[in-house]
Parts: C-alpha cells; structure tokens; sequence
C-alpha cells in the first residue's frame, strides 16, 4: 500500500478540447515549480495526478494555493482485488468524522470483473457489517469513500478544496494598479486565479507617502507571489504629477485628473514591457471616483482593455476574499497612500469626458507620463 497525494484539476481544464494538453502541461509546470525543494515522486494513472512524497502536509499547503487545482485528496493505492479493497475502505472509514456515508466508485479499468455499481455495494455492505453507528446516506452523507479502479485500486476520503480556477500563465497578462488598500490585492488575486499574469504598478508619492507605505506594497505583492510565483513591481513617482494637479487644476476634478494620468502611465507601461490589459480594484460606486462617470472618464485614456474582477462585488464580500488570500492584515497597516493626501472634499461625482480634457489640457501631459515612466523602478 502506498499513501499518495492525490491531485484534481478544475472541471474547465476538461473542456478545452484540443487545447487541454497546453493547460495541462502549464499545470505540470506550476506544481513542479511549487514543489521545488521537496522530494516527490509524479505519478500518472489513466488521466489522474498522484504525488509521492515524505513530506505530504507541506506538499498539500503548496498545492493548495496552486490555480487549476480543485481538490487534493489523500489517496491509498492498493491491489485491485476486492479484498484489498474491502479493508482499505473499512479502515478509510473509520478514520473519517461522521456518522453517515456513501460509497462512490469510479471503474477506469472496463476490464475490472465488478462494475462501479456492484463495487460501491459490496463496499458499502462490507463496511456496514464491520461498524458500528455508521449508516449510508445517498442524498446527504457526511463523507463519501471513494473508490477508483485503474491500473491500480485506489481508495480515499478526506477531501481538501483547493484553488480551482486556471492555471497561472495560460491567459495573457495585466498590469495591475496596486495600491496598499483592501481591494487592489483581491483584484489581482482573482484575474491571476482566471490564469493571468501579473505584473503591478504603485504609484509612489514621496515624500507624501513614506518608504513604509512602498514596503506595504511590495509585502502585498509577495502574498500574491505565494500563488503564482515571480511578479514584477514596478514602482512610478507620482508626485510631480500631484504637484501640477494640485497647482493647476480645481480642487473637485483632482482625482479623477490624478485617476486619468494612472491609467496612462499603467498603460504605458504595459506597452513598453508587452503587457496586454490593465487591471484596477475598483469597484461601481464604492467612492466617488467610482460612479459610472468616473469610470468611464477614468477609461477614457486608455488605450487598452481595463479590468475591474471586482465591479460588482460588496465592500463586505471583498474584504472576505482579502482574509481568504491572506493579504487583509497587511493592506489594513494604517499608512497613507497618495489618493488620501491630496482628496479634494468635494470631489466630481458625474465628471464628463469633454470637461476633463479640457481642464487638463493646462498640463503637459506627455511629458509628466514619460518622466514618471522614465524614473520607474522595477522590483521582483
Ligand atoms: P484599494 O483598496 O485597492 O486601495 P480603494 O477602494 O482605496 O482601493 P481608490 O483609492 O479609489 O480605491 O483606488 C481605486 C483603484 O485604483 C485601486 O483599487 C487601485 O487599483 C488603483 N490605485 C489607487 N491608488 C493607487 C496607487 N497609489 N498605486 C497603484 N494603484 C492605485
Ligand atoms: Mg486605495
């Protein structure tokens, strides 16, 4: 008997057709990378992913946060003879939490003598007979016993959820605007769980904003790294643009002026380094920069698609998702970030496209975008 890990990927990864072979290797690709450092055995069994290794608890936590995984489970291989079976299942069984069960079987093996049928009932009565309290539940059991018959047997019960989503790298990339907040770590969180890659931008006000609040950002994005390894931080002075903002422009149009010039720079940026999209943690109506108008005034210097996973989501739900992934403790650190410095007290809430491009044409666009662009630092 071997004790394996055993590995299932999302459901999606089945319907890519012709294309399921280039998700897959990516896949493979991401669980070798995780494991780095650990000694481990891959095996494949008729389409299904086992790990062998010593070391499993801290294999399953790496697995754990890999996208395209949607459970692990700790799976028993044995002989594929019915006896073997029987006891592994009792003993699988006994060892789970709850009073109900039910016995699933999967026959990849069409030779196997028994259909799955036929197993999950000798199964089942084996292990009613050897218990008791146990009792099978069909429609709500408290644990399922799994049976899978391949080229070996396998039997397991504890499940784990992993993930899900797509794995990393297999759906072009974005340049997130990370800020230190709640909602920009979430956002990139879920575009990088749909196989994305990232790579993030901070806008860096110094000395308005404090080396601490930079190191929060790059805290924030070595959490995210724990899901999807290497990402690029690229960090761009904000200030001089602040500056002439605030000298030149009204006070209620600051932010969305301040908004525009982002979106330019994280565009630009994304341009120069091949970077398809853009991607922010704004969310419709959660500040006044946020309205309908604010995001399409914002979008409208653009020049590629912008993403926003989070535009429908409650401030409540995102914060769940933050304590979920782990960046919560660190974005809730109270240093300020460059929007909280300069909020005008009555910022536009319906700014129009044709204003704002008229009260910024005071500015020199150009060339405030390409100093910023040109003083940028890259961390990773
Ligand atoms: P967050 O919690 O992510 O900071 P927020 O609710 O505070 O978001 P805003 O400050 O209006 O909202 O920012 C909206 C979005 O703009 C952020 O989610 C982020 O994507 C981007 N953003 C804001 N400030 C910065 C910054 N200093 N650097 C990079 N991106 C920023
Ligand atoms: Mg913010």
């Amino acid at each position: 008997m071997r004790k394996l890990i055993l590995v299932k990927y999302a459901p999606e990864i089945f319907l890519k057709g012709l294309n399921k072979g280039k998700f897959e290797r990516k896949l493979l690709n991401n669980i070798k990378n995780v494991l780095n450092g650990i000694e481990y055995d891959f095996v494949k069994d008729e389409g299904r992913w086992f790990i062998e290794c010593d070391n499993s608890e801290e294999a399953i936590e790496r697995l754990k946060k890999v996208f395209g995984i949607s459970e692990i489970c700790l799976a028993h291989e044995i002989e594929k003879d019915m006896e073997c079976i029987n006891k592994e299942a009792l003993e699988s069984a006994i060892n789970s939490s709850g009073k109900t069960f039910k016995v699933v079987t999967k026959r990849a093996d069409k030779k196997f003598p028994l259909t799955s049928m036929d197993v999950s009932r000798e199964v089942g009565a084996y292990i009613l007979e050897n218990t008791q309290g146990l009792t099978v539940d069909i429609k709500k059991p408290d644990f399922f016993v799994n049976v899978e018959i391949r080229e070996n047997a396998y039997v397991y019960c504890e499940r784990i959820k992993a993930e899900g989503g797509m794995p990393y790298g297999t759906n072009g990339s974005t340049m997130l605007m990370l800020s230190g907040g709640i909602d920009s770590p979430v956002a990139g969180y879920m575009m990088a769980r749909r196989g994305v890659t990232l790579n993030c931008v901070y806008f860096h006000s110094h000395p308005y904003t404090s080396e601490r609040a930079k190191q929060k950002v790059k805290d924030l994005a070595n959490i995210l790294k724990g899901y999807t390894g290497k990402i690029n931080l690229y960090v761009a002075p904000f200030t001089d643009i602040q500056m002439q903002i605030i000298e030149k422009c009204r006070e209620d149009e600051l932010t969305i002026i301040m908004r525009r010039f982002m979106m330019r720079i994280a565009c630009k940026l994304a341009e120069k380094y091949g970077v398809d999209s853009v991607s922010t943690g704004e969310s419709i109506g959660q500040v006044a920069s946020q309205t309908m108008d604010g995001l399409i005034v914002s979008t409208d210097v653009a020049d590629r698609p912008v993403f926003r996973p989070l535009i429908a989501m409650d401030k409540v739900d995102i914060m769940d998702v933050a304590r979920d992934i782990g960046t919560y403790d660190t974005s809730i650190l109270p240093y300020e970030d460059c929007c909280t410095i300069f909020v005008p007290k009555h910022p536009k809430t319906k700014p129009r496209v044709d204003e704002i491009r008229k009260a910024e044409s005071v500015l020199d666009i150009d060339e405030l975008v390409n100093k910023s662009i040109e003083d940028t630092e890259l961390f990773n």
